[in-house]
């Protein structure tokens, strides 16, 4: 008898800010395409991220998922329990000399890179400190911790939407932050140790994270830890382009759950943008019972317009 393969994919927010239509939507999706497979869908809060991280933003993203008519399996995994996890991970890439410790301020690195990185706003790691571990370490000031990128060498996924992607690890942010100076994990090593942690074998979220993919490549390989599939979502987007966010408004779900917005109303936007029918209202269980593929999301990203808003609050 073979083993039963066990799919598992996770909702997996950051409570940096309350959940946004453009959050909802890549939840919303990675739900449907759970149930509708029988995959099993996990829980994890990305609750690391030091002074970004709101009181209180947690809970309403809980409640904000539940009032959409979204749920998982099992109990949340709360990533700010995970330190000696992340930590053993550290370790190990201590060990195998694939990390080395960095003291520099972020005004030094933008003082001693060479060329501004165009495009994708990341500012490049010169290296200034590769090599320097012993003087870094005796220097007094708690460093961060670097992965060692290397240099040209290039990587390929397939992703589940977009089909073969290929990059540079390297090209990224050249060698990058695995722990931060106040000793937590970084999302590039905390994500892939839970994601393994939690038995994540597809990985589904935002294509702005397409980039972080190939650093995430590197650390799987390193810890000799499973790869799961990726599946990248195209962005919902702002009349002007850029990414939802709070430029365009407030399109936080509790506004409209707090102005009486029915959630399947949200859904229904939700719902039009991947595809996935009309705009009308329609609940998480009708969409479910209509069936997803992946096929009938559409590739380009969607753009919130005042009239969506508008529609959203006239219900
Ligand atoms: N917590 C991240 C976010 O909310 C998602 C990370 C991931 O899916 O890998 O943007």
């Amino acid at each position: 008898m073979y083993p039963a393969v066990v799919v598992r994919t996770r909702l997996a927010p950051s409570p940096t800010g309350a959940l946004h239509l453009g959050n909802a939507r890549t939840f919303l999706l990675t739900w449907l395409w759970a149930r509708a497979q029988g995959a099993e869908l996990v829980f994890r809060m990305e609750d690391l991220d030091g002074p970004r991280t709101k009181p209180g933003a947690a809970e309403e993203a809980l409640a904000d998922l539940r009032w959409l008519g979204l749920d998982w399996d099992g109990e949340v995994l709360w990533q700010s329990r995970r330190a000696a996890a992340h930590a053993e991970a550290l370790a190990a890439l201590r060990r195998k000399g694939l990390v080395y410790p960095c003291a520099c301020t972020r005004k030094e690195i933008l003082a001693a890179r060479s060329a501004p990185n165009e495009g994708d706003g990341r500012a490049r790691y010169p290296g200034t400190c590769r090599g320097r571990g012993a003087e870094v370490l005796a220097g007094g000031r708690p460093p961060a911790w670097r992965f060692r990128a290397p240099p040209g060498r290039r990587l390929r996924f397939r992703d589940g939407l977009r089909g073969p992607e290929e990059g540079v690890p390297a090209d990224v942010e050249g060698d990058f932050v695995v722990a931060k100076k106040t000793g937590e994990a970084a999302y590039q090593l905390a994500v892939v140790v839970d994601d393994a942690f939690q038995g994540v074998d597809c990985v589904i979220r935002g294509d702005d994270l397409v980039p972080s993919t190939f650093l995430q490549l590197l650390l799987y390989e390193a810890l000799e830890l499973p790869v799961p599939r990726f599946v990248h979502l195209p962005l919902v987007r702002g009349p002007d382009g850029r990414r939802l966010a709070k430029r365009h408004g407030d399109t936080r779900l509790r506004r409209y759950r707090e102005a009486g917005v029915p959630p399947e109303r949200v859904l229904g936007l939700l719902a039009h943008w991947s595809g996935l029918g009309p705009r009308e209202p329609v609940s998480a269980r009708e969409l479910l019972a209509r069936g997803f593929a992946w096929e009938r999301v559409p590739r380009a990203d969607r753009t919130f317009t005042a009239a969506d808003d508008a529609w959203l609050l006239a219900g």
